[in-house]
């Protein structure tokens, strides 16, 4: 998909990151920075690719935690930020910056700054792609990181419930709006398969992503099932797809990855 649209985007502004993409949701709790972490080590695991992940959701960090990174970033000689790497993927998070259980109570021009000082002060070195884990919802942090970083493309996740997917055709008409073009939709917690019996729960609805998708002419990249281990391996610092490498749940991020 990056192939294709390569072209249509201006091209990412920071120097030597060859494509940075938007992992977004229009809701917060759908699952999008569990699919943004996911989605880096397996562009970096499965497809070979030097990956960065940017941590941009300003009031619920979650990716120190759930790539196990934490720590203030050592500096640069030009007082650049060093992003951390695990799992093969350099991280960089707002939450290096503030205090653990700090609140982040802060008013729109804060949100700016620390956005800008994320977007211009990481030492990033080459990168293939910075994947940025945007904060939920279509407001100035989102437009501002969209337009400035000149995204090469977005991938929007939802579950497959009616008043998530509303959310999601908002972002995905706001990214319409500033021309990033937009790489598919994936559905996360698509199903729910009992572990006793194997028989299959579709909790939040079936097939409303794809079909969301269909209607708004955007890619289905994949579904993403609601199990226990997705939950339990970022919780424990270490992704799914390097936690259960062989299970059903990694070949289907793998799968998003490879189309992406
Ligand atoms: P968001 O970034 O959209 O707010 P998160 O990625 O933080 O959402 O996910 C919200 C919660 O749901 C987390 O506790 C996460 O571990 C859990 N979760 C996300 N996706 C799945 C899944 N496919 N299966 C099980 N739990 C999931």
């Amino acid at each position: 998909r990056l192939e294709l649209v390569r072209g249509f985007a201006k091209g990412p502004l920071i120097e030597g990151v060859k494509d940075i993409i938007a992992v977004a949701s229009g809701k917060g709790g759908v699952g999008k920075s569990t699919t943004a972490v996911n989605l880096a080590v397996a562009l970096a695991k499965t497809c070979q690719l030097k990956v960065g992940l940017l941590d941009a959701d300003v009031y619920g960090p979650s990716i120190p935690t759930m790539m196990k990174v934490h720590g203030k970033p050592e500096l640069t000689k030009d007082s650049k930020m060093i992003p951390p790497e695990n799992y093969g993927v350099q991280c960089m998070s707002i939450g290096f910056l503030v205090e653990k259980d700090a609140p982040i109570v802060w008013r729109g021009p804060m949100v700016m700054s620390a956005l800008e000082k994320l977007m211009r002060g990481v030492a990033w070195g080459k990168l293939d792609v910075l994947v940025v884990d945007m904060p939920p919802g279509t407001g100035d942090a989102q437009l501002s990181i969209s337009q400035r970083l000149q995204l090469s493309g977005a991938v929007i996740v939802s579950t497959p419930q009616d008043i998530a997917l509303i959310d999601a055709r908002r972002g995905a008409n706001m990214f319409r709006k500033v021309e990033v073009p937009i790489l598919g939709v994936i559905e996360n917690m698509s199903c729910f398969k009992c572990p006793h019996c194997g028989e299959q729960s579709y909790i939040f609805g079936r097939g409303g992503a794809r079909r969301t998708a269909d209607e708004m002419d955007m890619e289905f990249l994949g579904e993403i099932p609601l199990e226990m281990d997705v939950r339990t391996s970022s919780d424990e610092g270490c992704p799914v797809v390097i936690s259960s490498p062989d299970s059903a749940v990694s070949e289907a991020y793998n799968n998003v990855a490879r189309k992406v």
